[in-house]
């Protein structure tokens, strides 16, 4: 589903990611950890290609990223083909960036109307449905303002989830939140997690939710995988002295 190999990324003279090569399976459930600065929320914005590359390869539901073959040469994709490549991925951030001015059912309903062309009538009734997913259909009328920080986020993941991306990005969406808001968004996206087939990526400082809802995970430590596998093993029996460490710091 997703194909990472030899992924370079500068900002200036800083490399923050430094020859990075994994691949994600169909379906299948990430969570990506380590310290700040790891470069863990860079890959997500390559991905959503809010970032460029400096060097390497990704290839996302079977075609590249950002260099397409043509007369046998590597040219720089276009916009029209990372529009395509951006249609497959939803992604959620830390601080919701939900349209104020926009009530919640028009925050959701905006993109597969305007860029979609889905008939507004249907993109209302799958908001409607995505807005019960997420125990807000109550909320489809108020303004973002008028929402606590755990019911924004999950109007952000309503939002992205009705382009019915095949790819789901999740970027520390509850460091934002209040402690006892937490709990509402990870039993949202656990009942997500469970429920759909989705591909989904997750970054987080949430050890023990990392834990309840990855296949796998993989620690980073400066741009770089150190350790990568089941959440039993990377969490009970961690292999590397340097994720022994992190995770001694951070649990
Ligand atoms: P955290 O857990 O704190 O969010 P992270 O592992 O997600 O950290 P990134 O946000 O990917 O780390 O950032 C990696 C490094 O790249 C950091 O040192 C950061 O300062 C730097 N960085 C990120 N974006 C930019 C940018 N646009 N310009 C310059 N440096 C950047």
């Amino acid at each position: 589903m997703i194909r990472i190999d030899n992924l370079v990324k500068s900002f200036g003279t800083f490399k923050v990611l430094d020859g990075l090569s994994f691949d994600v399976m169909p379906g299948e459930k990430l969570a990506l950890i380590g310290p700040s600065g790891s470069g863990k929320t860079t890959i997500l914005r390559i991905l959503m290609t809010l970032e460029s590359i400096s060097d390497g390869h990704i290839e996302i539901c079977g075609d590249q990223l950002y260099h397409m073959q043509r007369n046998g040469r590597e040219v720089p994709a276009d916009e029209a083909h990372l529009h395509k490549m951006r249609s497959h991925i939803g992604m959620v951030f830390q601080h919701f960036n939900l349209f104020p001015h926009k009530s919640v059912l028009e925050n959701i309903t905006l993109a597969p109307i305007l860029t979609k062309g889905t008939p507004r009538a249907k993109a209302e009734a799958r908001a409607m449905e995505l807005l019960e997913m997420v125990g807000l259909a109550d909320k489809a009328d108020a303004r973002p303002a008028q929402l606590s920080g755990g019911q924004k986020q999950r109007v952000a993941i309503a939002r992205a989830l009705a382009l019915q991306p095949r790819i789901m990005l999740f970027d520390e969406v509850t460091s934002a939140l209040d402690p006892e808001l937490v709990e509402e968004v990870l039993l949202v996206m656990k009942r997500l997690a469970a429920e759909t087939d989705m591909t989904m990526l997750l970054v987080t400082h949430e050890m023990g939710f990392a834990h309840e809802f990855a296949d796998r995970v993989l620690f980073f430590d400066k741009g770089r995988i150190v350790e990568q596998g089941p959440p039993e093993q990377i969490f009970s029996n961690p292999r590397e002295e340097r994720t022994q460490s992190f995770l001694r710091k951070i649990i």
